[in-house]
C-alpha cells in the first residue's frame, strides 16, 4: 500500500505533463520554449507549492531512485531570489524526512546576494549538515548570479568549507540569443538548444573555474552537457585546478537531435538545461572522459542524473535509469571496467556508510520503457534502449527494499545525512595550496640621501617623488 501502482503513477501531477498540456491547450506564444527561463521558473514556483504534490512525487522519486540501484538522493533547495536559504531548507526537511523511502542529502542553491545570505551560509553548514551550495549562471533576472556575486559566494563557500557548484551557462547570450530565435519564428524545442549553443556553456565554465581559482575555492560543474565544457573542465583539471565535472545519465545516454522531432511532445521531453548536444558523439565522449580515471571527470560523488523531475519542467528523467546506462554504455560497452563504475557510481558515498547495498547482475538485460519504470513521468527519454546490467536486490540500511522487481518501501525509512564542511577529498589540496602560497610583500628599499644619488635614472626619479610626498 505505500508502493504506487502503474496506474497511480500515471496520475501523479507531474510538472511536465502538466507544463506540457498546458502549452497544448493554450496554445498561445508564451507557451514556447524559448522562454523558457523566466516561464518555466515560474512555473516551477506555480506547481511546487502544492506540498501534497511536491511529497507525493517526492516518494515516487525515491522509488524509481531504490529500483534503479541508487540508495542515496542528492536534491536541490532552490530558494526564490529574495527569500531566506535557511527558511527553504526547514521547509524541504519538513515536506521530506517523513516521506522519504532512502537516505538523503541536499544542496542548496544560492540565487541572490547579501549579508543575511553569506551568514546562512555559514549556518547551514555548521549546523544542518549542507556543504555545496549551487549558483546559477543562466537564469536571468530569476536566478543568476552576475560575476562579482559569484566571487563573493565562491569565498564564503572556501570560508565555510562548502564545494561550489555552477549552473554553467551565460544567462546574458541565452537572454540574447532567445530574442534572436523569437525574430527568427522558432518557438519549438529545437529553439531551446539554438539559443544556448555549445560556447555559451564552455565559456561560462571557464568563467566559473577562473572565479574560483581567484578564491582557491573547489569548484563542482554539475551538468555537462557538451565536447567543448568537458574538455574546459579536462584542461582545468590537467592544470591542477581542483575541479569536477559531472556528465548526467541523459547526456552519456541520448543526444540533442531529439529536439528535431517533428513530434512535438517527444522533443518537449528532452528539454533541459543546459541542452543535449545535437552533435551525436558527444555522449560518447563523454563516457570516455568518465572511465578516465585520472585526468577527466566525476560522476555521481555529489549528484548525478537526478534531475527534479517532479518539481522540474525544464529536465529529464534520469535516477531510475542511471546505473543502468553507464553500465551499458560504459562496461558493455568496453570503455571501463567494473572496479571504474563502483567508483564512479558509489563508492566514495558508500564508505562509513551504513548498510546500503546493490546486488547487480551484469548479464542480466531489460528493455527501459516507460510503461514498466517507476518514475512519476509517462515518458522515458531512454524507451526502447537494451540495457545490460540489472540491479536485482537493492539494500538501503539494512532492509530489502527492491528485490525481483517488487519495491518494498516505506515513507520515513530513509535518513538525512548530514554531511560536514571541508570535507578531505576536496579540501585537502586547497588547505594545503592556502599553507604554501603566503608569500610576504616584496620590501622596496628607498635611497638615504638622495641629494647624493644619481638621478637621471628613471626609477630613482620615481623613489625620489615618493620620498617627497612620503607616500
Ligand atoms: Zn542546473
Amino acid at each position: 500500500n505505500n508502493v504506487y501502482t502503474h496506474q497511480e503513477k500515471k496520475n501523479l501531477p507531474c510538472c511536465k505533463s502538466l507544463y506540457a498540456t498546458t502549452v497544448l491547450q493554450t496554445g498561445n506564444n508564451l507557451s514556447c520554449f524559448i522562454y523558457s527561463d523566466v516561464f518555466l521558473w515560474a512555473f516551477i514556483r506555480f506547481a511546487s507549492y502544492s506540498l501534497t504534490y511536491t511529497s507525493m512525487a517526492m516518494y515516487a522519486f525515491h522509488q524509481a531512485a531504490v529500483a534503479g540501484g541508487t540508495t542515496m538522493i542528492l536534491d536541490f533547495v532552490i530558494p526564490q531570489n529574495g527569500k531566506s536559504l535557511l527558511e527553504a531548507y526547514d521547509r524541504w526537511r519538513k515536506t521530506a524526512d517523513s516521506k522519504v523511502c532512502c537516505d538523503y542529502s541536499l544542496h542548496v542553491a544560492v540565487t541572490w546576494w547579501s549579508d543575511k545570505v553569506k551568514e546562512e551560509m555559514e549556518t547551514l553548514t555548521k549546523e544542518k549538515g549542507i556543504n555545496s551550495f549551487k549558483m546559477f549562471m543562466a537564469y536571468k533576472d530569476v536566478f543568476m548570479l552576475q560575476d562579482d556575486q559569484l566571487y563573493a559566494a565562491f569565498a564564503q563557500c572556501k570560508e565555510v568549507g562548502a564545494i561550489a557548484q555552477v549552473h554553467a551557462e551565460n544567462g546574458d547570450l541565452i537572454a540574447e540569443g532567445a530574442k534572436k530565435m523569437l525574430s527568427m519564428g522558432i518557438t519549438g524545442p529545437e529553439g531551446h538548444e539554438l539559443c544556448r549553443p555549445e560556447e555559451v556553456e564552455a565559456e561560462a565554465t571557464q568563467r566559473a573555474i577562473t572565479i574560483a581559482h581567484a578564491v582557491n575555492c573547489p569548484l563542482y560543474v554539475v551538468h555537462v552537457m557538451s565536447k567543448s565544457a568537458a574538455k574546459v573542465v579536462s584542461d582545468a583539471r590537467r592544470d591542477g585546478r581542483v575541479v569536477f565535472g559531472e556528465p548526467i545519465a541523459a547526456g552519456l545516454g541520448t543526444d540533442g537531435t531529439h529536439y528535431w522531432n517533428k513530434d512535438w511532445a517527444h522533443a518537449a521531453a528532452f528539454v533541459m538545461g543546459p541542452p543535449l548536444r545535437p552533435d551525436p558523439s558527444t555522449p560518447g565522449y563523454l563516457m570516455d572522459l568518465l572511465a578516465n580515471q585520472h585526468a577527466l571527470m566525476c560522476f555521481g560523488i555529489l549528484t548525478c542524473g537526478q534531475r527534479q523531475l517532479h518539481q522540474d519542467p525544464n529536465g529529464v528523467n534520469g535516477v531510475e535509469d542511471r546505473m543502468s546506462v553507464i553500465w551499458e554504455k560504459g562496461v558493455h560497452s568496453g570503455k571501463m571496467d567494473e572496479n571504474r563504475f563502483v567508483a564512479v557510481t558509489s563508492s566514495r558515498i558508500a564508505k562509513n556508510s551504513d548498510a546500503d547495498v546493490v546486488i547487480w547482475d551484469p548479464k542480466m538485460t531489460r528493455k527501459i520503457s516507460a510503461k514498466t519504470h517507476h518514475q512519476a513521468v509517462d515518458y522515458n527519454i531512454f524507451e526502447g534502449m537494451e540495457c545490460h546490467g540489472v540491479p536485482v536486490i537493492t539494500i538501503s540500511r539494512g532492509k530489502v527494499v527492491y528485490e525481483d522487481g517488487q519495491l518494498n518501501v516505506s515513507p520515513g525509512h530513509g535518513r538525512f545525512i548530514h554531511r560536514k564542511p571541508f570535507s578531505e577529498f576536496v579540501y585537502k589540496r586547497i588547505k594545503q595550496r592556502d599553507q604554501v602560497s603566503k608569500e610576504p610583500p616584496v620590501p622596496v628599499i628607498f635611497p638615504k640621501n638622495v641629494e647624493n644619488v644619481d638621478i637621471r635614472s628613471f626609477t630613482l626619479k620615481i623613489h625620489i617623488f615618493f620620498h617627497i610626498f612620503k607616500l
